[in-house]
């Protein structure tokens, strides 16, 4: 060989010959064949991988490890939550369908339901889902699938999935789950007969906040439709992505378990003072805790620029779910797309501040929250 072929094929024969003990990363666009018995072999779907787009060991391995912990049988990881959504709507939706989705979604979500479904002829209903009268009165002729999330954003309420799915059942639709806030660890809406859950991976199920990506779990034949969908829109997860992903799941639990913790203790500690108008923390969530996040409605008492000014070491973000404490301001974030008269409506307030709970000593979060407090005091 010479210099320019030698230096572009040094790594050819490095492939599989050491065994390493975390996977490597298959950071390649597309896999070779060694005939074309070989490659026919992959059509056959005798052999894993053709191409990066269409799937990867280590994107396939996120799916999986999801799937798995949720108690379903398929999963696939996609570029981001949104983009896992839409692959599960589409599997279930198609021109001419109608969606009866829950009205306090995630404003992504929102986003994509009531601005870009439209484009796809998909129509959806928003509905109060606390009242499930109004989920059956909103299902027509035309409707295929009931949509909503296993704990809210930022108010925390938590879904009575069992409930969504016998509406369902009755109706012979479909149900979807957004499973983003409590993640498996806390609750795992498949098995309550939910047939697809999705995931924002970018939240806790990547836990470190260096990552943007999404799972989709749920039945096979549904899957295979919300796979096909994420392959030919190009809605793929990348293969580093989908290793930093595995590398977060695998501490999800420890994470969960000490996130939880921390925010019982911090919401019991905030629900003390007289001054903070509202402290929301869902209650029976799991046996193992309530979840991570605590959204505090300050009220009239506290300077709001002077709150988020002095929270030391906790960064406002427009994210949550890290391994470190931040802040979200909803209106100014997550719930700028919704409408005012629905944000009132909803009750996520001008007011509202929502804490991401991190895994630090719970002493050092309720310090750092008591002084803001007391510094933006009016
Ligand atoms: C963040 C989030 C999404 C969207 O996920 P992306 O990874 O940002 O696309 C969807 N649902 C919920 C509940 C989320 O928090």
């Amino acid at each position: 060989m010479k210099f320019h072929t030698k230096n572009v094929h040094f790594q050819d024969k490095v492939d599989t010959v050491e065994v390493s003990k975390t996977k490597p990363i298959y950071q390649t666009s597309a896999f070779s064949f060694t005939d074309l018995d070989d490659m026919e072999n992959f059509f056959q779907g005798k052999k894993g991988y053709m191409y990066t787009r269409v799937g990867n060991p280590n994107t396939d391995d996120l799916g999986k490890g999801v799937a798995d912990l949720e108690g379903a049988p398929v999963g696939a990881a996609s570029a981001s939550g949104i983009s896992a959504i839409l692959g599960g709507v589409l599997a279930v939706a198609k021109a001419g369908d109608h969606v009866v989705a829950t009205e306090d979604l995630y404003g992504g979500t929102y986003q994509l339901f009531a601005h870009e479904l439209a484009d796809f002829g998909i129509e959806v209903s928003f509905v109060n889902f606390e009242d499930q009268s109004k989920i059956k009165e909103a299902i027509k002729e035309n409707t295929v699938l009931l949509y909503t999330e296993a704990v809210t954003n930022p108010l925390l309420r938590v879904e009575d999935i069992a409930g969504v799915v016998k509406i369902a059942d009755d109706h012979g639709l479909k149900t979807m789950v957004d499973n983003t806030f409590p993640s498996p660890y806390l609750i795992r809406p498949y098995t309550y007969g939910v047939n697809l859950v999705a995931h924002s991976a970018t939240k806790y199920i990547g836990g470190h906040s260096d990552l943007s990506a999404g799972i989709i779990v749920g039945d096979k034949d549904l899957m295979k439709k919300a796979k096909s969908k994420i392959v030919n829109l190009g809605a793929n997860l990348g293969p580093f992505d989908g290793w930093l992903g595995c590398r977060g799941l695998k501490t999800l639990s420890l994470r969960m378990e000490r996130q939880s913790s921390n925010a019982q203790k911090l919401a019991d500690h905030l629900g003390k003072e007289a001054s903070v108008k509202k402290v929301y923390y869902p209650k029976g969530v799991s046996a193992k805790g309530n979840g991570a996040i605590v959204t505090v409605d300050l009220g009239e008492n506290y300077d709001l620029h002077n709150f988020f000014r002095n929270l030391n070491w906790v960064k406002v973000v427009p994210t949550l779910a890290g391994v470190e404490t931040s802040v979200t301001y909803p209106v100014g974030t997550s719930h700028r797309p919704v409408p005012k008269e629905t944000r009132e409506r909803l009750g996520v307030t001008e007011s509202m501040v929502r804490i991401s709970v991190g895994i630090e000593d719970a002493e050092d979060i309720i310090e750092v929250f008591d002084q803001a407090l007391a510094n933006s005091k009016k």
